[in-house]
């Protein structure tokens, strides 16, 4: 069914006359012969030619009334021919014919490329590898000097410089992020008048935002699920004429607001190819504004960057590979010498390009977390900014993670103090001494020095040889039967650090306590393993619980088994100790004679509870002011050697964050997603054991007790 609608209003603006010219190529040998979109997955062979050329002919015929048309001839072995948009870019008399990703299509090239010259066209062609689909993927905007350009699927970013420096034109790169509108023809239309169709959905949400600032909303129309699957944005504006495939009663509407006519004809054949109306047809005239040609920087920006070491078997190629496109980015390899031993470093250099520079900056500092470091032509010093307000860092400051960081300061490297992650670094000098460390935003004071950009930073990832020695337990969760070979080696580690003095922290959650796995804890304490203890309220109360009544939570811990009256323990217990005054004044005044926190008190190990929304009373020792707990628990941890979190994932999670890389890690948790996510570190120096916690302290107990008897 062909429907022609126009609007009463409409009509008196139509206007009749021929100034347009269009290429197309009619179907004689179209058909679907590969997949390479997602429209002709299961379409093989299946366009009916009869019922194609019946299509064409009409597409052809009604542009035929508006413009001059151009064709050219469909030899065999292209069936993708008839899709003349993608023959090249046309701009004035300059022609640049387009550069195939899929080997299937760049067949076509030479014969498009003919095509051009023989028209008298100046053809400049894209360089090897730089691919690029001509008006697929790239549209001017109607009412200003614009070459908005679609990349993701088929052209690649780079070529945005490369069109822009060619034909002098303003070229806005965007997005796209939903293979089924693989071209920006398909999801994007600009029309007479600076009007604009389009699908908000088929682009990342950065295009969507630069889209929206290109256009004014009242001369936008954002289309339905049902248009765009109709490929309704897949039109062609004759100046008068809207000629699309299907469109539902609104965007018709729409249009005839806006005073077009518009013309709907099934291509429901070409469609089965991905392709509708506007991939049938090329515009010929797109006509230079008063010829000029402008002298304009291309937005995209690009840097080199350098990888080196265990790149490879640590999985980091994989992610840069993963995260420059998600963020918008391409990259393209330069140099790669891959190690060829299991202990060979290997090497890369990549050139990563963006669509502006702040999203290059955000890129960038995330492949600088994998270790990359930005090669700069000459050298650059790290950049910093200054603080204007307390607590508020500068918009570009570079986050922080584990591992340690250096950055460049007036040609030195300077190793970072304080390393954390998600903090900034501030760099404080005075005529004697320069030091960078890092600090919290919120500890941020007006005038502070702080560390922007990606440049003169670099990130150590990688392994050393030290840490070799435990990487058979981080490479996969512990399995039970794996636990006591496990404990064997953290007891062994332990005591080497306890004998030359270093410190051991633990975290520790109540569950310690239920699973009765609080006298070897208490008893570590007593033996001097325990330099600092990381809780929150309930591990406590727990503790003191089953001093006071022999219970946690109400349950007797010899016989597992609930009391009467068991459940008010646990708030008398805080009320008990709220009475005393706190932990230390009630082992002071003989309430508490025994258990883990008497053990802490009587021994003198420093501990922080940090409080949560969780908790019960709370204990006079709970830090409920969370800013507070999180300096108390950061100051604990400051020259800890191991941390051993055992069974609280909130804690853990806490301490993960404040501990820079380096420090041992022991994670033990009986939920394998939970101990992973702790180990999780993207370093070696971190051991998940998947146990009950109680089994855990036993058996590391019996280990360390074992070698001291
Ligand atoms: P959490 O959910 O952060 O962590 C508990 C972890 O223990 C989980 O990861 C779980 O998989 C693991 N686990 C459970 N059984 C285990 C076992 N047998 N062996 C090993 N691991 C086991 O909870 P949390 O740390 O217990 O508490 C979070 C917050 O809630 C803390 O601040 C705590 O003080 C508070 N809290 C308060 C009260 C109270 O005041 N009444 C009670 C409970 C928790």
């Amino acid at each position: 069914m062909i429907k022609t609608t126009t609007s009463p209003e409409s009509l008196s603006k139509v206007a009749m006359t021929k100034n347009k010219r269009f290429f197309m190529c009619r179907p004689t040998n179209f058909s679907v012969d590969y997949v390479i979109n997602p429209w002709m997955e299961g379409n093989l062979h299946r366009p009916d030619a009869s019922e194609a050329m019946k299509q064409w002919e009409a597409l052809h015929q009604a542009i035929s009334e508006d413009a001059e048309v151009e064709l050219i001839d469909q030899g065999p072995g292209m069936p993708d021919l008839v899709f003349t948009a993608n023959a090249g870019l046309v701009f004035g008399n300059h022609a640049i014919p387009s550069h195939f990703r899929h080997p299937e299509r760049q067949v076509e090239e030479p014969v498009f490329t003919e095509w051009f010259r023989k028209h008298d066209f100046e053809v400049t062609e894209m360089p090897r590898g730089m691919y690029f689909e001509g008006a697929g993927d790239a549209l001017f905007l109607r009412n200003a000097p614009v070459l908005v350009m679609g990349y993701g699927f088929r052209t690649v970013l780079e070529s945005a410089t490369f069109v822009s420096d060619v034909l002098g034109v303003k070229v806005v790169p965007v997005k796209l992020s939903d293979d089924r509108f693989y071209h920006l023809d398909t999801c994007f239309c600009p029309l007479s008048g600076g009007k604009l169709i389009w699908y908000p959905d088929a682009f990342d949400n950065r295009s969507v935002k630069v889209i929206e600032s290109l256009v004014p909303e009242a001369d936008r129309y954002a289309v339905c699920e049902k248009d765009a699957l109709n490929f309704a944005c897949n039109a062609v504006d004759t100046g008068t004429t809207v000629v699309l495939n299907q469109a539902t009663e609104g965007l018709v509407n729409k249009l005839h607001e806006w005073g077009f006519r518009v013309f709907q004809t099934p291509l429901t054949q070409f469609l089965l190819s991905g392709g509708s109306s506007k991939c049938l047809t090329l515009k010929l005239n797109e006509l230079k504004k008063n010829g000029k040609r402008l002298k304009v920087q291309s937005p995209v920006t690009n840097v080199d960057i350098e990888f080196r070491g265990h790149i490879i078997d640590e999985g980091t190629l994989t992610k840069v590979m993963d995260i420059v496109p998600m963020r918008g980015g391409s990259y393209r390899v330069d140099r790669f010498e891959p190690g060829f031993t299991q202990t060979d470093p290997s090497y890369i250099s990549m050139q990563i390009s963006a669509p502006g520079k702040k999203e290059l900056d955000a890129i960038l500092n995330e492949l600088i977390a994998f270790g990359g470091v930005v090669q700069d032509k000459e050298v650059r010093n790290a950049t910093f900014k200054v603080v204007e307000k307390n607590g508020v860092a500068p918009e570009d400051f570079y986050s922080t993670t584990i591992f340690p960081t250096e950055i460049l300061h007036e040609g030195d490297w300077l190793r970072i103090a304080k390393q954390r992650m998600d903090a900034t670094v501030v760099l404080k000098q005075d005529n004697e001494s320069v030091v960078a460390e890092c600090c919290l935003i919120r500890d941020l004071k007006t005038g502070d020095q702080v560390l922007t950009g990606s440049h003169g930073i670099r990130v150590h990832t990688k392994r050393d040889a030290e840490e070799d020695e435990f990487r058979f337990m981080s490479s996969s969760v512990s399995s039970e039967r794996r636990v006591e070979s496990a404990v064997d080696h953290v007891a062994w580690e332990m005591k080497r650090i306890h004998e030359r003095g270093g410190r051991i922290v633990f975290v520790a959650g109540p569950v310690v306590i239920h699973t009765g796995g609080g006298p070897y804890l208490k008893a570590l304490v007593r033996e001097g393993y325990v330099n600092a203890l990381l809780g929150g309220n309930a591990i406590a109360v727990h503790d003191l619980e089953s001093q006071l009544y022999g219970t946690s939570l109400g349950v007797d811990l010899k016989k597992g088994q609930a009391v009467s009256e068991g459940h008010r323990h646990h708030i008398n217990t805080i009320n008990t100790i709220r009475a005393c005054g706190s932990i230390k004044d009630a082992v002071d005044q003989g309430v508490i004679t025994d258990g883990l926190f008497y053990e802490i008190v009587k021994a003198n190990v420093p501990f922080c509870l940090a409080g949560s929304i969780r908790d019960d009373g709370p204990l006079p020792d709970t830090v409920m002011d969370l800013v507070k707990a999180q300096e108390q628990y950061s100051e604990l941890l400051q020259g800890a050697e191991m941390v051993v979190m055992l069974s609280s994932m909130l804690h853990s999670i806490g301490v993960g964050n404040m501990t820079p890389s380096g420090v041992r890690m022991i994670c033990v948790d009986i939920n394998p997603s939970v101990a992973t996510k702790l180990a999780d570190r993207g370093s070696v120096d971190s051991t998940p054991i998947v146990t009950d916690v109680g089994l855990f302290l036993h058996l590391l107990y019996e280990r360390l007790l074992d070698e001291d008897d």
